[in-house]
Formats: structure tokens, C-alpha cells, sequence
């Protein structure tokens, strides 16, 4: 492949831009310290089945966790939220996000569908040897606000779009600095070879794209566990992804060179997608339906296992991943779009929860969907609805199923169950404050109705993480998204000029 040399590169870099890099990002500050907190007369929807919905009560955080719900309680000392008339509810969680897809929203959408099947892994192949861990760092910060700022105040990154340990420690650094919480999983896969000016045969970059792992993947772990995801009280963890080629793979060798490095570096969350189309020979990961039962047989299905998407999953793999607690994501905007010629598809969703699998939402792919996470609690019954058996089950649905999805189950189908996801005292204080003054916001009907119906991004008046306030009156607190879109969409257009430099042949 013909590579540029050094100095052909930085002149190409230099007419792009992009030597003056951009300066790291202030992270870190945008965070109030947290305090006592008396959210009064608010109307809660506490998604705690011995609660329901309360109207009316005042809920005091305390040590970044709910200490108190009731009327009229008489806390000294305590800044004092007046939120009469508003809505009170649980963060949402995202089970399945690649926050780093948030730098390049617009640039193949899923309306344009055949566009997008046809050039989203090239794009994705040209697009991650240009990007730096500099701009990594500053995505993933980005791409963690702009989460807290929809709701979502806890996720699991499926962090593949770094393929080498500097890059993803940079990511993983910008996501912590950004406070949500949850998993930053990093994918195992991805070596490049190829760079800025080359010219390589298109089926050389996606070997690259689409092997099984290696060497440098489990140093990056070693690196993200060892300086970024020391601390017991983080709330951003490590988790891993399997690697692309893991699928496909001796079942033992996915066993030895995946799943036990990663437990043995005290990983709680593994998660991978369900997505894939066979035939493997038998013996391989994935060699039927969605490998469920090659990872139960092979004694690795356990509660740390995640898989997002899961479209097609089998009653046989539903019913191993209740036995064994294993979590789904199912990401219904996502799969709502037509594929290729095939039609609309079934999502998991309604299928896993009725057969008690831990199961959650997620956006999926910022770069083609809105991160507006109510709009995506939306779209998912809609596309349930679209489909015959998943029809039948949410015709018993209420909002408040919908709603449970979103937060207090979600929280649980990214093993975060427990720890927040509900208004009951001793949950950390994860929250959203919802405005319900602009026209439209209904007054009638239950809080989930009015929610899951109508509410959108816009009605957030605030949000809490772990007792902290991070948005206040519509606005993220300390964040100037102006200047931060400016430098996003800087970032984009230097990698995007860099990405075109590169030829697959
Ligand atoms: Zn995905």
C-alpha cells in the first residue's frame, strides 16, 4: 500500500488544520459539588411497585443518594428545589450506545437506508485511523453530555471506534470527566494498519475491522483497568465488548482469549452484538441461532453477559439467558429501519421482558438517530406494535411498562440493578426534573401516560447524577454547548477531509 511518508503527511495535515491540534478539553468542571437537596412538591412517578406515583411529596438527596420521600418534611440547611406542578422521575439507562458515533450525527443516516447499509463500515474504516486519542477525548465528553442532558444518566458505551490503547484510554478519560455513569466497554477488536493518504485493498481493512483479538487489545484493558478505572467509587466502570471476530471462532478460544482475560481483570459487564448471521461450522461461536447456547454449553453465559440487539433470539436462548441472568439490550429505533430488501423486523424487547430476561433500551447509533431518549421509549412500542407476536404481548403493556423499560429495569439489564433506577430512599440519587408548563404537556392522565406519550429532550428542567446537579432550568450546568458544537464539528470536518485521503480498492 502506498504509504505517505512523514513529511508528505504533516504537510497534508497541515493544509487540513490539524497540526495546531485541538487543546484538550477542560473536563471536570462542569459539576456542582453535591449537596443536600430538597426537591419539594414535586409529583414523582418512583417506578417502585410499593410506591407508584405520588403527587405532591418532597424528596431529599442527601450524600449523593435519595435520603427521605414525604410531605412536608423539614429539612434545615438544605438548597430547596421548588418543583410544584413538575414531574419527578428515575435517569433513564441506555443499554446500547457507541458514544463515539455522537462526532458524526448526520453524515449516513437511516432514512437514506440503502446508503447507509452500503457505506457505514467503510465510512467507519476510513474514519477511526484519522481520529486522535485527543479527539477521542473530547468526543466521548461530548458524547457523555450530551446523555445526562437527554436523561440517561447511566449507559454502556460500546466503545468500537478506537483501535489502539491510547485511543481508548482517551476516550475512556473524556467519558468519566463527563459524570454519567455506567460501563465503558471496550471492544477487543480492531487493528489498523493503514493511515491518511494510503490506498489499501478494501478487503485488507475489513479483515482488520472484522478480526478476532489480539495482544494489544488486552494491553489497552490492562491500561483502561490499571489508570483510568482504578477507583471503588467511580461510577463509570470498565466493561468489555467481544470482538468482532469472536463469532465464528472455536468456542474454547473465545472462552480463553476473550472471556477469561477480561474476568480475570475484574470486568462486570460483557457485552456483544447479537446480531449476526451464520452459518459457522459446528463448535463455533454462533454457530446457531444467536450463540447463547454455544456461550451456556461452554459454561461462559452468566450475569455479566450482555448482548444488544438480539433480533431473532430463540425461546430456547431467551429461557438460558433468564436461568443465568444474562442481560439484552434491545434497541427498537434501530431495528425499525428496513435492511437491505428484507422488511421491518421483530425487536427483542417485548420477548425478552415476557420471558424475564433482564431487558433494556438503547439508542444504538448516534451518528444516524436522535439521542432524545423519550423519542426512542416511543418508537419502540411502535415498532413492538408492527409485529405479530411482539403485538400480542404489549397489548397488555401499560405506560408504565414502557416507562420501567427505560429506568428502573434498565437500570437492572445493564447490572446496575438496585443501585438506582427507582425514587426509593437509599437509591442514588440519579433523577430527572421534568418542566410540564410549555404547551401540550398534558395535565390529565397518569405520570407514565403523560411521559412516555409526550414528553421530549426539551422538558428536562434538571438532572441529577449521584446527587450531583448537573442541569438546572433546561441548561447543563458549566457547559457552553455552543463553543463545544463549534469544536465537535471542527473536529468532523478535519477527519472527514483526513478519512478522504484514504482509498479502498
Ligand atoms: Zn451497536
Amino acid at each position: 500500500m502506498a504509504h505517505l511518508t512523514r513529511q508528505q503527511l504533516l504537510r497534508a495535515m497541515t493544509a487540513l488544520g490539524a497540526v495546531a491540534a485541538s487543546p484538550a478539553p477542560a473536563l471536570g468542571a462542569a459539576a456542582k459539588a453535591p449537596v443536600r437537596t430538597l426537591i419539594r412538591d414535586v409529583d414523582a412517578v418512583t417506578m417502585d411497585p410499593a410506591r407508584g406515583e405520588l403527587s405532591g411529596v418532597d424528596v431529599l438527596i442527601d450524600q449523593g443518594r435519595i435520603a427521605a420521600i414525604g410531605k412536608g418534611l423539614n429539612v434545615a440547611g438544605a438548597h430547596v428545589v421548588e418543583a410544584s406542578g413538575m414531574v419527578l422521575m428515575p435517569g433513564m439507562a441506555d443499554g446500547h450506545r457507541h458514544i463515539w458515533q455522537c462526532v458524526e450525527a448526520g453524515r449516513v443516516v437511516k432514512t437514506n437506508h440503502r446508503q447507509f447499509s452500503a457505506e457505514y463500515q467503510t465510512w467507519k474504516m476510513k474514519w477511526m485511523p484519522c481520529a486522535t486519542a485527543q479527539d477521542h477525548e473530547f468526543i466521548a465528553y461530548y458524547g457523555g453530555l450530551q446523555a445526562i442532558d437527554s436523561g440517561v444518566t447511566a449507559l454502556i458505551d460500546h466503545a468500537h471506534g478506537h483501535h489502539t490503547a491510547d485511543r481508548t484510554l482517551a476516550a475512556a478519560r473524556g467519558l468519566k470527566a463527563s459524570g454519567v455513569s455506567g460501563w465503558y466497554a471496550h471492544q477487543v477488536s480492531h487493528t489498523i494498519d493503514y493511515g491518511p493518504g494510503d490506498t489499501v485493498p478494501l478487503a485488507h481493512a475489513s479483515k482488520q475491522a472484522t478480526a478476532f483479538t489480539d495482544a494489544s487489545h488486552w494491553e489497552a484493558m490492562r491500561r483502561l483497568r490499571a489508570e483510568v478505572f482504578g477507583g471503588s467509587s467511580d461510577l463509570l466502570n470498565l466493561g468489555m465488548a467481544l470482538s468482532v471476530g469472536s463469532q465464528g471462532q472455536p468456542v474454547e478460544r473465545v472462552r480463553t482469549e476473550e472471556f477469561e482475560p477480561g474476568r480475570r481483570l475484574g470486568v462486570r459487564l460483557i457485552t456483544f452484538h447479537a446480531n449476526r448471521i451464520p452459518p459457522y461450522p459446528a463448535g463455533r461461536f454462533g454457530h446457531r441461532g444467536l450463540g447463547i447456547r454455544d456461550l451456556h454449553e461452554a459454561g461462559l453465559l452468566a450475569d455479566d453477559v450482555h448482548c444488544s440487539h438480539g433480533v431473532g433470539l430463540s425461546d430456547d436462548e431467551l429461557g438460558l439467558m433468564r436461568q443465568t441472568g444474562a442481560m439484552l439490550c434491545a434497541t427498537c429505533m434501530a431495528e425499525t429501519f428496513p435492511r437491505n430488501a428484507q422488511a421491518r423486523r421483530d425487536p427483542a424487547m417485548a420477548r425478552g421482558r415476557k420471558a424475564g430476561v433482564r431487558t433494556g433500551i438503547g439508542i444504538d447509533a448516534p451518528l444516524a438517530m436522535t439521542s432524545d431518549f423519550f423519542e426512542h421509549i416511543r418508537a419502540s412500542y411502535y415498532a413492538m406494535a408492527q409485529h405479530e407476536e411482539s403485538a400480542a404481548i404489549v397489548a397488555d403493556y401499560t405506560s408504565a411498562d414502557l416507562l420501567d423499560i427505560a429506568t428502573r429495569a434498565g437500570y437492572d439489564a445493564i447490572n446496575l440493578g438496585g443501585v438506582a433506577g427507582k425514587i426509593a430512599v437509599g437509591q442514588r440519587a440519579d433523577l430527572v426534573l421534568l418542566a410540564t408548563d410549555r404547551p401540550g404537556f398534558p395535565t390529565a392522565g397518569s405520570l407514565a401516560d403523560r411521559i412516555v406519550n409526550y414528553a421530549a429532550r426539551s422538558d428536562i428542567d434538571s438532572v441529577w447524577v449521584a446527587g450531583r446537579l448537573r442541569k438546572s432550568g433546561g441548561r447543563m450546568i458549566g457547559v457552553d454547548w455552543k463553543a463545544m458544537n463549534a469544536k465537535l464539528q471542527a473536529i468532523q470536518e478535519r477527519i472527514h477531509a483526513l478519512a478522504r485521503t484514504i482509498t479502498f480498492v
